[in-house]
């Protein structure tokens, strides 16, 4: 199967009072079973320290500047192995022409300092520095580029410094 890891620049900001507790509604494949029995379904999380070098070497990678807003930036797990947020279905075009649903490991909110990660993938290095590239463009003004098949994902920024828009690591 394939994953996109997408991202969503919403048009709102999520209200400060309810911050520990994700107000964004997520569909997973199995509404019955968790990754973590002890989690919630989708819950904040310290970023670890780890996650600097990287919003450092990507963006240095990128040649991209890092603001300060990267230290705001919260981050959330999702319990489950992917997901897509209900409100913001995004689909694709399969091999056969057939649009399609399209499940994501990570998506993140610019405006929001949002990001949401499939709980067994928030140590992943690729996919975290994926994430990290939607806001470094966000922050640098740069918009999706309509001319592509997928506008959020230039492949300049995308298919280089080791980061890619196609998942094959472990799913289930
Ligand atoms: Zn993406």
């Amino acid at each position: 199967m394939r994953i996109l890891i997408l991202a969503i620049a919403l048009l709102f900001a999520a209200p400060a009072a309810a911050r520990a507790q994700s107000a964004k509604q997520f569909k997973t494949p199995d509404s019955a079973s968790k990754v973590s029995e002890t989690l919630a379904w989708a819950s904040e999380y310290l970023a670890p320290e780890i996650y600097e070098k990287w919003w450092r070497e990507i963006a240095a990678c990128e040649k991209l500047p890092l603001p300060l807003a990267h230290y705001q930036v919260r981050f959330y797990q999702v319990n489950a192995w992917r997901f897509y947020d209900l409100a913001h279905p995004m689909y694709g075009i399969d091999f056969f022409g057939k649009k399609v649903l399209m499940w994501a490991v990570g998506l993140s909110y610019g405006k929001d300092l949002e990001m949401y990660l499939a709980l067994p993938h928030i140590y992943e290095e690729i996919i975290l520095k994926h994430e990290m590239i939607h806001f470094l463009m966000y922050w640098a003004g740069e918009k999706p580029d309509k001319t592509l098949s997928d506008p959020w994902h230039p492949p300049a920024r995308f298919e280089t410094c080791g980061v890619t828009t196609q998942y094959y690591g472990p799913s289930q």
